[in-house]
């Protein structure tokens, strides 16, 4: 089973407009995998659909052999999602933003509670669990979303664009971050259109643009052709 299958997915929004032309991809499990392409290219609806917040207008999609589409209760137990934009509460405290979290995947409360205490430390928000969110400056928020999406301790993590516009010395942080849950055996996906990003992280990458795949390779093949 790979960590994510795609097939022949298209997507065309109301307006007309064809965003997705049928695209394919498979990512192994274990991979460090990054969605390049320029903006506009396509990245954000396909991770929109495999996400579940955008409906596909055609295609299927498997996360760890689960249909999107059919099973889509085990499918989203084996996903994590930092999407592009903070979208949790602003006035919710951070630990209280994991508890609730947990709690949407099933968890008991003091579970929930112990969890978020992992990974509030593992991310180095402890000390602010008692702030709203709003009180946190833009690179804690950043992180806040990356523990909320690892709460339920998902197989497959994708990340938009992690690190747009975070300063240098965090963006090192949450790379060596990503690298080592990575080793740990989370597959991880990103997308980015910063091409050093994707050279010091992953291993396999796709090129998106105009809604089509136009390069899936390894990273080291990319760079030989360059
Ligand atoms: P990327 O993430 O690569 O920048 P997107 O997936 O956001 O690309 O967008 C792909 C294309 O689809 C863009 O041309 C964008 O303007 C268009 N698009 C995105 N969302 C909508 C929408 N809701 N309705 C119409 N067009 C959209
Ligand atoms: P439904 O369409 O089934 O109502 P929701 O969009 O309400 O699904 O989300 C169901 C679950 O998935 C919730 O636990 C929600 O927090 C989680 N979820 C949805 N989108 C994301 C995301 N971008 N990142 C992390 N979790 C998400």
């Amino acid at each position: 089973t790979q960590a994510l299958q795609i097939d022949n997915l298209r997507k065309t929004y109301a307006n007309g407009f064809e965003a997705l032309k049928g695209i394919s991809l498979r990512v192994e499990q274990g991979d460090f995998f990054a969605l390049l392409g320029p903006n506009g290219a396509g990245k954000s609806t396909t991770l929109g659909i495999v996400s579940s917040l955008v409906n596909p207008t055609a295609g299927e999609v498997k996360i760890f052999g689960y249909d999107l589409a059919q099973q889509v209760t085990e499918a989203k137990l084996q996903l994590g999602v930092v999407p592009q934009e903070f979208n949790f509460n602003a006035f919710e405290k951070v630990e209280d933003i994991l508890i609730t979290q947990a709690g949407y995947y099933g968890l008991k409360r003091a579970e929930a509670k112990a969890r978020s205490e992992v990974y509030l430390k593992k991310l180095g928000l402890w000390d602010k669990r008692e702030q709203p969110a709003r009180r946190l400056s833009g690179g804690m928020k950043r992180r806040l979303m990356i523990a909320r999406a690892l709460v339920h301790q998902p197989k497959l993590l994708i990340l938009d664009e992690p690190t747009a516009g975070v300063d240098i010395e965090l963006r090192r942080s949450m790379w060596e971050f990503l690298c080592e849950l990575n080793a740990q055996g989370t597959t991880i996906i990103l997308t980015t259109h910063y091409l050093e990003e994707a050279e010091s992280l992953c291993r396999n990458i796709a090129i998106i643009d105009q809604g089509e795949i136009i390069e899936n390779t390894s990273m080291k093949r990319l760079l030989a052709q360059l």
